[in-house]
């Protein structure tokens, strides 16, 4: 079974391409079960506060609308899932919980950013402002809250971090351990994000996706799934690409799951 969780649709402002040709893209690709996940909107505080890289809050209707008629127009081609990804911003959480989670079939996490988007660019974006021990950890913590807090179906790309930390070192080591070690325990599946294949496909000597990251997860016997975190319908249909991360998570030894089981209630 070939599936995708991690799909974002163009009201995040950088992803380019309509639902369709995603769609179309993922059923010519074989692909059994297709998931949006675009990025969540936020009921944020922060008066006329237009966020950057997610949809905002007067557009989630139309999302939803949109995916759900697809989902009905495509039933014959494919299974069609509606998701959101979703940082943990605390103060917004209880939002997420009442009002949006019953909406969507499942959400995913994605550390974006420890808080909200409001207080940038004081708060900078992991992947590609992690770049001390101190930031590492504000990572690890607000991951671990995410984690523990039973919302999210899988982690997406959980080495975010790696995109920017400049070396594999004993603090990156520490996080790996916390974080996988949480998310055995909670039986969170990790994320294979196939961008980050797709930078280790262009450049061998990438630390991200991190190795070592994924030999610790391993350690814990944590799951991992695939997600093309698509931002065009293009890497969809890349065999290349599918193959390569299949021959590396084959290669470390990683437990795979194809269908993701969605976190309910608890
Ligand atoms: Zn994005
Ligand atoms: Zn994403």
């Amino acid at each position: 079974m070939k599936t995708n969780y991690h799909t974002h649709t163009e009201r995040c402002k950088h992803a380019y391409g309509s639902e369709e040709q995603f769609i179309q893209a993922a059923i010519r690709a074989g692909i059994d079960e297709l998931g949006f996940a675009d990025h969540t909107p936020w009921p944020f505080k922060t008066k006329d506060f237009e966020p950057r890289m997610r949809m905002k809050l007067s557009q989630f209707q139309d999302y939803l609308n949109t995916l759900k008629e697809l989902k009905v127009k495509y039933q014959d081609q494919i299974s069609i899932k509606i998701g959101l990804e979703c940082e943990y911003y605390e103060e917004y959480i209880p939002w997420l919980t009442s009002e949006v989670k019953n909406q969507v079939d499942y959400l995913i996490f994605g550390n974006h950013y420890a808080y909200s988007d409001e207080l940038m660019p004081i708060a900078p974006y992991m992947g590609n402002g992690v770049k001390d021990p101190e930031s590492l950890e504000v990572y690890v913590n607000s991951s671990l809250k995410a984690i523990e807090s039973g919302l999210f179906s899988y982690f997406a790309h959980p080495d975010l971090f790696m995109r920017c930390y400049p070396v594999y070192d004993e603090h990156v080591e520490k996080a790996a351990h916390l974080l996988c070690q949480a998310c055995a325990k909670h039986n969170l599946p990790l994320e294979i994000n196939l961008s980050a294949v797709a930078a280790l496909m262009r450049n061998p000597k990438s630390l991200y996706p991190s190795r070592p990251f994924y030999e610790i997860a391993k350690s814990y016997g944590c799951s991992v799934i695939i997600g093309w975190d698509a931002h065009t319908p293009g890497p969809l249909e890349d065999k290349k690409l599918y193959d390569f991360a299949l021959d590396w998570i084959a290669d470390i030894g990683l437990k795979q799951i194809e269908k993701l089981t969605f976190k309910k209630e608890d």
